[in-house]
């Protein structure tokens, strides 16, 4: 691809969310040139954050970035687009830059390609998208056409993620944008019900549904969990019922994951569901209704009790971990 293809880096506590280093190794992959653009934070931490994984960083600092807000992100990078006119920019598929790019979208009058889990480029010289559509069921093949930049958010683990290993160039940018202001205000950050890994990033997710009885019956989920270094997903009935928090659930009105293993402990396999976990490498179900339609879907399938079996799936893996 000709030109700078550009990836929208957000940050992490203890340093950049893993969906931005898949972006910007298959940015890297693509041809062109691959520059991670980092909005908010400080800009030496920023820098010493993404180098190791682009070859050029742009470090945008203004103190309304620091808070994430999508509108102020898509208003600045808009700007700085504008000026520097990326062939291409890419950003993860994640709750905040699906915002920012939306935005860009309507900004800019240049096409959007939502969640996609294959890139590349078209002999003419623009991205080619994939993208899962109907609830999974199919893929379509989306080319850009009208103004550029093409615009993508990448579903996270659709791409491996390179290992550290560059020292990328960095330039500090402050956006011209002088009448910036921010029509929402940062409250504070709450800890997410998943526990200490974090679903979009997890390798393993032991996931719970109605099958538990209710929220004690989520004890076995987390032991699960703890026993694989898991985090903790729920189908929407639990959500709804009250015994999981939102950030939890897995489906189609809840978050998307694509972990190397998803062990569903009494969730049918409703497409809702499946929506959200499509894309796990491996997929265990353990339900006592052999006709569940998870069955159908999932690499492993145990017809049993859950209240049987998770426990002594749990002392398996404790007892083939060692521990
Ligand atoms: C617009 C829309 C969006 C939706 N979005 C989502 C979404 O994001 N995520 C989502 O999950 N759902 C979503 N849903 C709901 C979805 O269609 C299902 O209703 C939901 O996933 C069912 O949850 P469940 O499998 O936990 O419950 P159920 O369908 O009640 O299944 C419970 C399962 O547990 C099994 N079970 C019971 N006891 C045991 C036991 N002792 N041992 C083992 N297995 C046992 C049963 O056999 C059964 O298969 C959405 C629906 C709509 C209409």
């Amino acid at each position: 691809m000709n030109g700078e293809i550009w990836v929208v880096v957000e940050r992490k506590e203890d340093g950049v969310r893993r969906v931005c280093r898949e972006a910007l190794g298959r940015a890297a992959a693509l041809g062109g040139e691959a520059v991670a653009v980092v909005p908010g934070g400080d800009p030496d931490e920023a820098a010493a954050a993404v180098a190791p994984y682009a070859k050029r960083v742009l470090a945008v600092a203004h103190p309304l970035l620091d808070d994430g807000d999508a509108e102020t992100w898509a208003a600045v990078l808009a700007e700085l687009i504008a000026v520097r006119r990326p062939a291409a920019v890419l950003g993860g598929a994640t709750a905040r830059c699906r915002g920012v790019f939306a935005r860009l979208s309507a900004r800019l009058g240049c096409g959007y390609a939502a969640d996609v889990t294959g890139l590349d480029v078209t002999p003419g010289g623009r991205l080619r998208a994939v993208r899962p559509v109907l609830g999974g069921r199919a893929y379509a093949t989306l080319e850009f056409r009208g103004p550029t930049p093409d615009l993508a958010t990448v579903r996270p683990g659709a791409f491996p993620a390179p290992a550290a290993g560059l020292a990328g160039t960095v330039e500090r940018v402050t956006p011209a944008t002088g009448a910036l202001t921010a029509r929402v205000r940062f409250a504070g950050r709450l800890p997410l019900e998943a526990g200490p890994v974090d679903l979009a990033e997890a390798d393993v997710i032991v996931a719970g549904g109605r099958g538990l009885r209710g929220p004690e019956g989520f004890r076995l989920v987390e032991d699960l969990a703890a026993a694989f270094g898991a985090a903790v997903g729920a189908s929407r009935a639990c959500v709804d019922a009250g015994w999981r928090d939102h950030s939890c659930q897995v489906g189609k009105s809840g978050r998307t994951v694509s972990p190397k293993l998803y062990v569903a402990l009494g969730i049918s396999g409703a497409v809702h569901h499946r929506m959200g976990m499509d894309s796990a490498r491996t997929v265990v179900a353990i339900n006592n209704d052999p006709n569940a339609p998870f069955f159908k879907h999932a690499d492993y399938g145990i017809a049993g009790d859950l209240f049987e079996l998770a426990p002594a799936l749990a002392a398996e893996v404790r007892k083939a971990k060692g521990e």
